[in-house]
């Protein structure tokens, strides 16, 4: 059995972990943490009655009480590196899916993780029609050049644009290598409509509504003709499988790995 902790226990994501994790035969939930609905138990939080294991705030104290194998993060950016840099301290393996964690500190968790010997994740999308999303888009990228990003997420949302459609930003730059698209210059009527650019002008937007939980469109532009890729979470149950095989790989991991796409196609 992997004992798991799930940090962030009362959010969205967090309840849908628990119910994961809480009904997955190889996996015990071992604690729930969060700085909200404290001591209320997590199981009532996620749906499913009773279970045992309410809510704590001292994530410290739950380490080294419950001594955890892994620790499942949806927390928000600042909580999240600190949650993971304290796990790594105690040898308890981050499986991190809170986005919007700054390059800088992703490189401290990498080289923590590497120094200290233990595995860790983090994974800005946890839904493999996602990840497959991205990988298709690279390999588009090769044949057309000239692209935009739409990400749409619910509107409760803090951070833009998603993680996703960075890292999908990121992959695109890497197959375009020097290519730069778009007008030198554009008479914009309204601040911010050609949305926010990544490196060689690949133009990201960001839409925020209720009724959205988590979607994405890459848009290709060729002579005469456009592709798009996307992909939609309609539920948070979507990211589950994913953030269950990070739990059970994690284990087996030394050091970093970032990204569910590395995890599945390079671990
Ligand atoms: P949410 O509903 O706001 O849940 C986050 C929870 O963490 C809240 O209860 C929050 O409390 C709590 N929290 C904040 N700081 C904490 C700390 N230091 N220790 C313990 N708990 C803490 O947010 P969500 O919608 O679940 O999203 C969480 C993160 O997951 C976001 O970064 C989101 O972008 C990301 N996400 C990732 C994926 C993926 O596949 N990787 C998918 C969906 C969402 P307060 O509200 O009081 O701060």
């Amino acid at each position: 059995m992997i004992r798991v902790a799930v940090t962030g226990a009362a959010g969205r994501m967090g309840t849908e972990v628990v119910r994961a994790v809480w009904r997955a035969e190889d996996l015990m939930l071992v604690a729930a943490v969060d700085v909200r609905r404290v001591n209320t138990d997590a199981g009532v939080l996620a749906g499913l009655g009773e279970i045992g294991v309410p809510v704590r705030e001292d994530l410290e104290g739950v380490l080294d009480e419950v001594r955890p194998d892994v620790l499942v993060d949806f927390t928000a950016a600042a909580a999240a590196v600190q949650n993971a840099r304290l796990a790594l301290g105690k040898g308890v393996r981050p499986v991190v899916g809170t986005t919007g964690i700054p390059a800088a500190e992703l490189e401290e968790l990498r080289r923590l993780s590497a120094t200290v010997g233990v595995g860790a994740v983090v994974a800005p999308n946890f839904a493999l029609g996602a990840v497959l999303m991205m990988r298709f888009a690279a390999e588009a990228a090769r044949f057309f050049p000239q692209v935009e990003i739409i990400e749409l997420h619910h509107d409760q949302k803090i951070d833009a644009p998603s993680g996703t459609a960075l890292k999908t930003a990121e992959l695109l730059a890497e197959v375009r290598g020097d290519f730069r698209q778009g007008l030198p210059t554009e008479e914009l009527k309204l601040p911010g409509v050609r949305g926010g650019t990544y490196d060689g002008g690949i133009r990201i937007h960001s839409v925020r509504l209720p009724g959205l939980v988590a979607h994405q469109e890459v848009i290709f532009g060729g002579t005469g003709q456009t592709l798009t890729i996307r992909h939609d979470s309609t539920s948070r149950e979507s990211f589950m499988p994913g953030v269950l095989l990070a739990v059970r790989k994690v284990m087996d991991l030394r050091g970093l790995v970032y990204g569910l796409d590395r995890l599945l196609f390079e671990t």
